[in-house]
């Protein structure tokens, strides 16, 4: 579960991203989040990410409570979150096999562990046949799908995606929203930012609407606002 309560955040140099936000997603949501550039979308993830801190207000990620939280305790809160970006971010000199490897040994899972979950997610994601490609042997949408078997692969309780869809054309942002909306029938939590109005439109999920750091909306089943 995720909670901003009466959060603002203002930079080093006076910028006020955040103006007094109240937000709650609890397990097993599917929220859109969405609002012009500049409107503090992205603030907000490194908020809930641990990145950036609150100015003032409080932050709590999945039992974590960011205000205090400790050092050495964010990286354990960080696995409860798989976060993909709108350019995958995927180690390039890595096949697709190597790139889920190497998130699956950052917390010390054995070789057993691997060979039962890579498959498995691989399948999820319809890439079984891409485990010895490169990501630049791919397609944009193949590099999403991979980006999200990785993001998937540590077995988060939540999913943030920032603008997942932001570089692929239409046909392929409605087959990777369509699968993030399976991953999350699957039981995991899912909040998306997105720029992109006819897809909030078109799968009828919790839209949250953010501007000039104020949420102005909140609407279930909600079409884009703004
Ligand atoms: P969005 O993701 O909706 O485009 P952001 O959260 O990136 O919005 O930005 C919200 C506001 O905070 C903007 O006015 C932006 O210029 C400012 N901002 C974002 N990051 C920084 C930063 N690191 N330092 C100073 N100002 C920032």
């Amino acid at each position: 579960m995720i909670r901003l309560m009466d959060v603002y955040k203002e930079y080093d140099n006076g910028n006020k991203a955040l103006r007094g936000v109240n937000l709650r997603i609890d397990d097993g949501e599917f929220v859109f989040l969405v609002g012009p550039s500049g409107s503090g979308k992205s603030t907000i993830i490194k908020l809930l990410t641990g990145e950036e801190r609150s100015t003032k207000g409080r932050v709590t990620v999945n039992g974590y409570n960011l205000n205090n939280i400790r050092r050495w305790q964010i990286p354990y809160m960080r696995r409860t979150l798989g976060v993909i970006f709108q350019d995958f971010r995927l180690i390039e000199k890595k096949t697709v096999q190597e790139n889920l490897e190497f998130v699956m040994r950052i917390i010390g899972s054995t070789k057993r562990d691997r060979r039962r979950r890579i498959p498995y997610v691989l399948d999820l994601v319809g890439l079984s046949d891409k485990a010895d490609a490169y990501p630049n042997e791919m397609s944009g949408g193949e590099q999403q799908r991979v980006a999200i078997a990785r993001a998937l692969i540590n077995n988060p309780q939540m999913i943030i995606a920032d603008e997942p869809t932001g570089n692929l054309d239409p046909q392929r942002s409605l087959e990777i929203m369509t699968l993030l909306e399976r991953i999350n029938a699957m039981g995991t939590t899912l909040l998306v930012v997105t720029h992109e109005r006819e897809l909030v439109d078109r799968f009828s999920k919790r839209v949250v609407t953010i501007r000039d750091g104020e949420m102005v909306s909140d609407a279930q089943g909600g079409y884009w606002q703004i």
